[in-house]
């Protein structure tokens, strides 16, 4: 899910190269794109526009870090904004209040087909799973045919209790049954699982207040399917203030909804997302982490935290002291091999794709040369093999020492040739970078 989202904002990110400080202009003309990006997703109007402030007011006038680009700075804010609008870091909110005198009861709600009832018997398998928890099901749906006999079913799968049916039992008459049941057989939870409707009506509105009145919920629960977009929005609007939720569940997120729903349920209902469901099974359902979540919608998960590492661990003497061995012309094949190791230690190559400027070219070359991870380790095999005077002064080595160093770190001496060709790749694009920029230039290449 979410993948248009992410290209377009990769290609958004892409053009931002100023260095300094983040301007406005920049700022605004990567936020029209991300604006864009977010009503694709389908993500709701008022949610964009006061996303959108938010960013703009954070990003402008931020100092770059010395050691990432513009771009990967961006990125991390936006990030760090939509984690916060996905419910924050605060796992505390997403998790199930039942700090209750049991039995303590949780309503699900929500339309019809939206995973309601699956949904009930998968955090009624959890709790008894991960919390030792007795559990007791009923569902009030009396709409549907057979919708008792469903959970029924899921309860034997799962391995907890159902109220037994009883024919002809008007919801709120069920609840107080399921109520008295739990009560008497000592249950911890109740989870009661509402009829829904196609549509949102005051005939289901009205029922759901009915059967809040007589079970006093600890947890209201809107169960929503993520693949439903904007009518997901619609339904949580409609749900918020009729009935006193207290989180949402989001369905299907194993499909691939554009996300937007995600993005607009948090902001719309006020309320936490507890739950994701993806799939049919009943083990299917996660607790909802908002970075997780952030990180997939922006497909950057890698930058992020290449951007916090940077912002960590990289030296900024490392960096000047390669700078002025550049200026002097003297990037020779230990800078190399340190450049490799730090990119290894970065999280190697995929993370750092294309993102820094004048690492392009040398990527361009290593992708032409069929590079992966593993290839730089052999790089720095290959290096190592070489003679002190050898990685000062890469022109010593004609074929006879090629064929030495080829030797030595069990490659071919085409092997050789590449490392080499990399290098004079490199001192290239290093020169039009220190004509670029300088040494902030040479901070971005050198994170
Ligand atoms: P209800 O009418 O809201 O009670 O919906 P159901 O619980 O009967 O679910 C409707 C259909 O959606 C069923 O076929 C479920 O197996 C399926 N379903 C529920 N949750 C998920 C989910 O997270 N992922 C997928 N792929 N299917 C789901």
């Amino acid at each position: 899910m979410f993948e248009s989202l992410a290209d377009r904002l990769n290609g958004v990110f892409d053009s931002l190269r100023g260095r300094g400080a983040l301007q406005e202009d920049d700022v605004r003309a990567a936020m029209r794109e991300v604006r864009i990006a977010l009503l694709e997703a389908d993500v709701a109007l008022p949610v964009v526009r006061r996303f959108i402030d938010k960013v703009t007011e954070q990003a402008v006038g931020q100092q770059v870090l010395r050691s990432v680009t513009p771009g990967q700075q961006v990125i991390k804010i936006v990030n760090d904004a939509l984690v916060e609008m996905l419910g924050g870091g605060d796992e505390d909110a997403s998790r199930l209040d039942l700090d209750a005198k049991p039995p303590v009861v949780i309503m699900m709600v929500g339309l019809q087909g939206s995973g309601k009832t699956t949904s009930t018997a998968k955090i009624a398998k959890r709790l008894r799973e991960k919390e030792g928890k007795k559990v007791l099901m009923a569902s009030l749906d009396v709409n549907r045919p057979a919708a008792q006999e469903q959970l029924a079913v899921l309860g034997q799968q799962a391995d907890v209790a159902t109220l037994p049916i009883v024919a002809g039992q008007q919801p709120v008459e069920i609840a107080n049954r399921a109520l008295q049941a739990a009560r008497l057989q000592s249950f911890d939870v109740l989870m009661l699982d509402t009829a829904g409707r196609l549509h949102v009506d005051e005939a289901l509105m009205a029922e759901m207040k009915a059967v809040a009145s007589v079970a006093v919920p600890r947890e209201v629960l809107l169960v929503v399917d993520a693949l439903s977009g904007q009518d997901a929005v619609n339904v949580a609007q409609s749900f918020t203030g009729e009935v006193p939720l207290t989180g949402v569940v989001l369905t299907r997120m194993d499909g691939d909804a554009r996300g937007g729903a995600t993005l607009s349920m948090r902001a719309v209902t006020g309320k936490p997302i507890k739950f994701a469901g993806t799939g049919e099974k009943l083990d299917a359902i996660e607790e909802f982490h908002a970075v997780r979540v952030a990180n997939r919608i922006l497909g950057m998960g890698d930058i992020v935290s290449i951007v916090e590492k940077a912002a960590e661990s990289v030296k900024a003497e490392d960096a000047e002291r390669l700078a002025k061995r550049m200026e002097k012309g003297e990037f020779d094949l230990n800078d190399l091999r340190m450049q490799l190791q730090q990119m290894t230690k970065m999280g190697g190559l995929g993370a750092l794709a294309g993102m820094m400027p004048g690492m392009k070219k040398a990527k361009q070359a290593m992708a032409a040369s069929n590079m992966d991870d593993r290839v730089l380790l052999r790089m720095d095999a290959i290096i190592s093999s070489m003679t002190p005077d050898e990685r000062a002064k890469p022109a010593l080595l004609n074929a006879k020492r090629k064929r030495r160093v080829a030797a030595g770190s069990g490659v071919e001496v085409q092997d050789v040739n590449k490392v080499l060709k990399m290098h004079q790749e490199m001192s290239k694009a290093m020169k039009q970078i220190k004509k670029m920029g300088g040494l902030k230039g040479l901070g971005a290449l050198f994170g």
